[in-house]
């Protein structure tokens, strides 16, 4: 949270397949010149790119830093450069392919291509690298997937609509089009979320990062450092218990690449000659990123939801799920059968969001009139939906506060609806502006780039009260280091900052 949904309210995001696969098109490879089978046509791709990039943008959201996003769309180019789409025998149907770069705002660590040219990098992943070599190893991977269509190819193995998905599903087609909307509604959650854990499959993966390593050893790179990353992510997925990030999930075994690619690098630099590492340069660019979860877009502590930068809070119900996304928050109990939605409403006054929201979601309201919602001025809208389970009773407050409107809505199956009530009901009626002013002058941590100044383990560099939601060993694998690594005087260290 926060990002406004524009045009429809973006409650339930369904899988829309706006472009069919073509079933079979062959068109000439770039990476070989060779004619070979795609789902989708190249101009197809470039469609898919081009909406796919604007759900994502809208619902993951642009890091906010202007000179570190043409930092990295500066190494990007770089890398591009030496690929298959800028050669001289490049297939004609690619050439003047622009490419697009993107940092996105997320702490989850993870790397991603669209079909037609589009690359993102989180800041997640930014923090996690130590050098501009890693970053063109990345992007170069990306490049490649983009370069050899493998969505594409996938979409002709698998008859994979997916990649076509645009989330422009409302309400009504939400609820009367699932059998079993709660979880279907919370499996999906966001599907250009879905499209990113999409596998390629292992061959796809290796060829990615082959060709990616081989771009950027043209580029000028030192790739062999791209082997300390891997190690890295190895620990982040021992960390998190096999809940891998997608990148991680669908790619080939860390180990496994680790030792490839160092076998890469020292072949590349006896091809090259001795190569750019870029510790300066990327460790200056890094300095004062934001790391972890950013609390002023909001988060979940001590059984309520804040959002400092919009200056709310509202309660969590106890034993109840909250996820904190970047256009809603979603409550669900742990059953998933009551479930409330939080979002920016679509209108400039509590009844116009109320139309808007009845005009997308073709619920036919039973009762519709001015409310109160947590002492501010509201409108409500209830109304019931006839599903293939039964009945769903639906309730969307709309409140307005601080120059916006706010959307609560709930549903439950109507015979839950009594039980559930006083749940939704706690919700609407604690919604306020923040009263801890502690949480409202909360900061992010930030990535602080320290040179040492003495030799001694690395924890020892460590500040004793690291920010909510990190710990020392995430700090270590950041710096790609052990916690009783030695560390000699004038290394550069990332430590997080005030
Ligand atoms: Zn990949």
């Amino acid at each position: 949270m926060m990002k406004k949904n524009r045009g429809v309210i973006g409650i339930f995001w369904l899988l829309v397949l706006v472009i069919v696969p073509s079933g079979c098109v062959t068109e000439p490879s770039a990476l070989t010149g060779e004619k070979k089978s795609y789902g989708y046509t190249w101009q197809q791709e470039l469609e898919i790119g081009k909406k796919s990039d604007r759900d994502l943008v809208r619902e993951m959201g642009v890091y906010p830093d202007d000179a570190l996003s043409r930092y990295v769309t500066d190494i990007g180019e770089r890398v591009l450069a030496q690929s298959n789409l800028r050669q001289p025998d490049t297939p004609e149907i690619y050439l003047n392919l622009e490419f697009t770069f993107r940092v996105m705002d997320s702490p989850v660590v993870n790397a991603f291509a669209l079909p037609g040219g589009y690359v993102y990098v989180t800041r997640g992943l930014l923090a996690h690298l130590n050098n501009e070599a890693q970053l063109a190893v990345v992007l170069g991977h990306e490049i490649t997937h983009v370069a050899a269509r493998h969505a594409s190819q996938q979409a002709l193995k698998q008859q994979w609509g997916q990649i076509g998905l645009v989330a422009g599903a409302v309400i009504g087609q939400g609820i009367t089009g699932n059998e079993n909307f709660a979880d279907q509604f919370l499996g999906l959650g966001g599907s250009v979320f879905q499209m990113l854990t999409l596998k390629y499959g292992r061959d796809a993966e290796r060829e990615s990062d082959i060709y990616g390593v081989e771009y950027s050893a043209k580029a000028g790179y030192a790739v062999g450092e791209a082997a300390a990353f891997f190690n890295s992510l190895g620990r982040i997925s021992d960390k998190s218990g096999g809940r891998l990030p997608s990148w991680q999930s669908s790619h080939p075994d860390p180990g496994e690449r680790e030792g490839r690619l160092l076998q890469l690098g020292r072949e590349m630099e006896s091809k090259y000659g001795k190569l750019k590492v870029g510790e300066d340069d990327y460790l200056k660019r890094v300095d004062g990123l934001v790391v972890g979860e950013n609390p002023r877009q909001g988060l979940v502590m001590r059984g309520k939801f804040y959002h400092p930068d919009m200056d709310f809070q509202f309660d969590v119900p106890q034993g109840w799920r909250a996820k904190n996304d970047a256009s809603t928050v979603t409550l669900a109990d742990p059953q998933g059968r009551g479930v409330l939605i939080f979002s920016i409403g679509d209108g400039d006054t509590p009844e116009e969001a109320a139309r808007s929201f009845l005009a997308s979601s073709k619920l036919q309201p039973t009762q519709a009139g001015e409310s109160t919602v947590g002492g501010q001025s509201g409108y409500v809208v209830v109304g019931s939906v006839a599903t293939s389970s039964g009945n769903v009773l639906v309730r969307n407050e709309f409140a307005s506060y601080n120059r916006n409107v706010f959307s609560f809505l709930s549903y439950a199956a109507a015979e839950d609806v009594q039980a559930y009530r006083p749940y939704f009901a706690s919700v609407t009626k604690s919604f306020g502006p923040i009263r801890d002013k502690a949480i409202r002058e909360l900061e992010p941590a930030t990535l602080k780039v320290i040179t040492t100044d003495r030799a001694a383990a690395f924890q020892s560099y460590l500040s004793k009260d690291l920010p909510f939601g990190l710990d020392e060993s995430d700090l270590a694998i950041i710096n790609q280091r052990r916690l009783d690594d030695p560390i000699r005087s004038g290394q550069r260290l990332k430590v997080v900052g005030e």
